[in-house]
C-alpha cells in the first residue's frame, strides 16, 4: 500500500483497510470484487478528482491484466450506486470524485490539476432563487495553484 500523501484540503487521506472497503462497497450494494477494491482505494487515497485513464495507467503497473474496459466499467458501477460523482469542470473527459459532500473546485490552467475546498453551503442561498428547486450546485474556480505561481 502506497504511503498517504500530505495534502492540504482538510479532508483525511489515510488508507482504508479492506474491511473499510468492503463494508462501503456493500453499503452501496456493490459487489465487492478485487479489482473494485483497488479502484475504490485508489479514489478514497488520492482525491485527485481522476479519470478513466489516470485511474487505469496507476493501477495497470501493480495489475498488469487490468483492462481500461473494466476501470470504466467499475467507475460506472460507482456512479450509478452514488459512491462517486462525475465533474463537468473539465470538459471531453469524465472526472470522478469520491467526495459526494459539497465543496468547490478550483481547476489549474498551468498544471490541470482539481483542487478541493469547502463551501458553506448555506451561504450560497439566493433571495432571488426563491421558489425555484435546485437539482444540482457547484462552485468552480480556475486560476493558477501555488505550485504552479511560483514558476
Ligand atoms: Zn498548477
Ligand atoms: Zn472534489
Amino acid at each position: 500500500m502506497k504511503a498517504t500523501k500530505k495534502q492540504t484540503d482538510g479532508y483525511a487521506h489515510e488508507p482504508p483497510t479492506v474491511q473499510q472497503l468492503t463494508t462501503m462497497l456493500s453499503v452501496h450494494k456493490v459487489r465487492p470484487s478485487q479489482q473494485r477494491l483497488m479502484i475504490l482505494e485508489y479514489l478514497l487515497t488520492h482525491h485527485n478528482h481522476p479519470s478513466v485513464d489516470m485511474i487505469y495507467n496507476e493501477l495497470l503497473i501493480k495489475v498488469p491484466t487490468l483492462s481500461r474496459a473494466t476501470v470504466y466499467n467499475t467507475l460506472n458501477l460507482f456512479l450509478k450506486a452514488g459512491l462517486v460523482r462525475v465533474l463537468d469542470i473539465v470538459e471531453n473527459e469524465a472526472r470522478y470524485d469520491i467526495l459526494t459532500d459539497f465543496h468547490g473546485h478550483f481547476k489549474c490552467n498551468t498544471c490541470g490539476e482539481i483542487f478541493n475546498f469547502r463551501v458553506i453551503d448555506e451561504a450560497l442561498v439566493s433571495e432571488e432563487l426563491k421558489g425555484f428547486g435546485i437539482d444540482d450546485k457547484n462552485v468552480y474556480f480556475k486560476g493558477t495553484c501555488p505550485k504552479c505561481l511560483k514558476k
